[in-house]
Formats: C-alpha cells, structure tokens, sequence
C-alpha cells in the first residue's frame, strides 16, 4: 500500500467538489480496495460517500422503479417491489458475488466495477486499459474467459457485472450528477466499447456522481428471469448469462426485452432475439430460432470459441423457462 487522504462527504456539495477536484468515490470498496492493494489503481485521495442519502428504493411517478446508487446489492435483491416487479434484477444479484460482498456493495459501484480480466489485474503484464499504449497481453495469452462481442484489436475483456445485464435488458437509465446539474443517461449508452480507448470504460464527466438507477415503467404482465452459466456454482463470474423479460397479451409475445452477459465487453443487448420473438407465440420451435441469432457479430478468440454455441444454449434455455414452455 502507499499514502493516500480519505475523507468523508457530508453532503453532495462537498462530494461533488472533491470529486472535481481529482478524488475517488468510495462506498462499499470492495472493488477498489483490492484494486488499490494490487497496484492497479492509485487514488490519491478517497471521498467516502456512504454519508449521502442516496440508499433508497422508490416507485417513481412514471411506474417505475429508482434504485438508490448507495442501496446494497443485498438490500435491492431482498427488497419486495424488486422481487415482484422485476425478478430478473434479484435474481441477477443473488447469483453475483458472496454473501458478505452483496452486504457491502452498492449498485452504484456494481455498475462501475473493472473488469476481471487477469492481465489486467497482474501489474507486471500488457494491458492497454490500465496502462494506454501497452498493449493486450489477452489477445494472443490465455482468453478462455474473454469476449466475444464488442471487441477491438486494443482490448477483449468482458465487463463482469450480473445486475448490468438486467439493467440492459430492461433498458434502464444512470442518474448522474455533476457540476453543471443531473442529467440522465441510457444505460445503453453508460458502458462504453473499448474501442482505441479501452481505459474509458463509462460515459461519466471528472466528480460525476452516480445518484441511482431507474428502470423504467413497463407493459405488464412481464415475466423476466437470470440465468448465469459458470465454471462453479458460487461466488464466480459468467461464461454466459442471460436476462429475459417477456410481456405476453393474448398469448402473443408483444415486448421482448434480452441481453447476454460474459460474452461482451459491455453488458450485450440482443434485438435481433427481441425482433424474432415479437409478435409470436411462444412455442418449442420458437426459442431455438430466435436463440440462434444471439451471437451474431461474435468473434471468438483462440480459447473461447465454445462461448458462442453456449451464448445461444444460454438463451434458448432462459427464454423457455421465462416463456413457459418448459
Ligand atoms: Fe487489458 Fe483489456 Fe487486454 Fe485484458 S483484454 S489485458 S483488460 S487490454
């Protein structure tokens, strides 16, 4: 470790003028702890902001759903309008991480995490998101765990979050606040591709600060549900996964709303699945056809080309089970 200030915002004023002036957020720390004890990051100065108000769930006006950036990933998975409304967020969630993490980590740092990616992590190794112009040892190492969408020649890593790929999914957008006001920001739009600059990971201005993230009001009834594929049962990150939400009216799919995770470098929304399933009934011929165009566009690498018959396995299993013909 190495010096560094740390101190505690009382308000968002005083946040936001720290946060302007260079400091790091912290709340739950439970990314960036370790990245600061492996020496990938180095904060000169931490602003904690678990003091803020930021740590409530709220149906908004619109019907929809705010989730507080401060909420726990305990607290918005255990919370009964989440479960309800949208169980493909809790179930997101419960399948993400440790127990002891979950009561700790906040949504907003969730979102924000790095990616796993173990060049990345390993301060002796190319790697051109913690060090521009270095290189990526990915490409030509071991990349079994690496994306297959959204890629460029500069970097391959997946974003490891569950609960982003259901906020994908149901297309839900980050509130930030900043110097110049709040504005709102698509989530789709949040996570950037990493392009010839994969350091630039969010579409956040210097001391924004994440206030919540709101799912927005949508076609009821909606069944939606997660399904995380790994190497081990707990406490491990996706090959795969798949959030699905489906709105049926007459027995017809009238709202298709998919996005894979563990195979892009930003959480991977699917309309070409959404486009296939709209306007059908749902039926065991049904699932495999519009699973198959889930990884259009994918370009595996040397060590992960099972992803991509996996990917729409992934799929087709979680758009039967949410669909109902099981
Ligand atoms: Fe770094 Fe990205 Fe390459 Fe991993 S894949 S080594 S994070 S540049």
């Amino acid at each position: 470790m190495y010096p560094f200030d740390i101190s505690k915002a009382s308000d968002t004023r005083e946040a936001l003028h720290a946060g302007s002036q260079g400091g790091r957020y912290i709340a739950g720390g439970t990314t960036l702890v370790d990245l600061i004890r492996e020496n990938v990051e180095r904060p000169e100065t931490l602003v904690d902001i678990t003091g803020l108000p930021l740590d409530e769930i709220t149906v908004t006006g619109r019907g929809g759903l705010r989730i507080g950036a401060l909420v726990t990933m305990a607290e918005a998975a255990a919370h009964r309008k989440v479960r309800t409304l949208y169980p493909v967020i809790s179930q997101a969630l419960e399948l993400s991480a440790s127990a002891q993490l979950r009561n700790m980590a906040t949504i907003g740092g969730n979102i924000m995490q790095r990616t796993r990616c173990t060049y990345f992590r390993d301060v002796t190794a190319a790697c051109n998101k913690r060090d521009p112009g270095s290189g990526c040892a990915a490409r030509e190492g071991f990349n079994r765990t690496h994306a297959i969408l959204g890629t460029s020649e500069d970097c391959v890593a997946t974003h490891p979050s569950d609960v982003a790929v259901a906020f994908a999914a149901l297309e839900a957008s980050v509130h930030l606040l900043g110097q110049d006001g709040e504005r709102r920001v698509p989530f789709s739009d949040f996570l950037l591709r990493p392009g010839s600059t994969p350091n630039r990971e969010q579409a956040i201005r210097r001391g924004d600060l994440i206030t919540a993230v709101e799912i927005p009001a949508l076609p009821r009834p909606l069944t939606s549900g997660y399904l995380k594929v790994r190497d081990r049962q707990s406490y491990e990150f996706a090959l795969t996964s798949a959030a699905v939400a489906l709105h049926l009216r007459g027995g017809v799919i009238r709202e298709a709303m998919v996005a894979a995770g563990g195979v892009g470098t930003v959480p991977w929304k699917l309309p070409a699945v959404e486009q296939h399933l709209i306007g059908e009934r749902p039926s065991d011929a049904l699932w495999p056809a519009a699973a198959e165009r889930a990884a259009d566009g994918a370009r595996p690498l040397a060590h992960n080309g099972f992803k991509v018959e996996l990917l729409k396995r992934t799929v087709e299993r979680q758009l039967r089970t949410v669909g109902g013909t099981k």
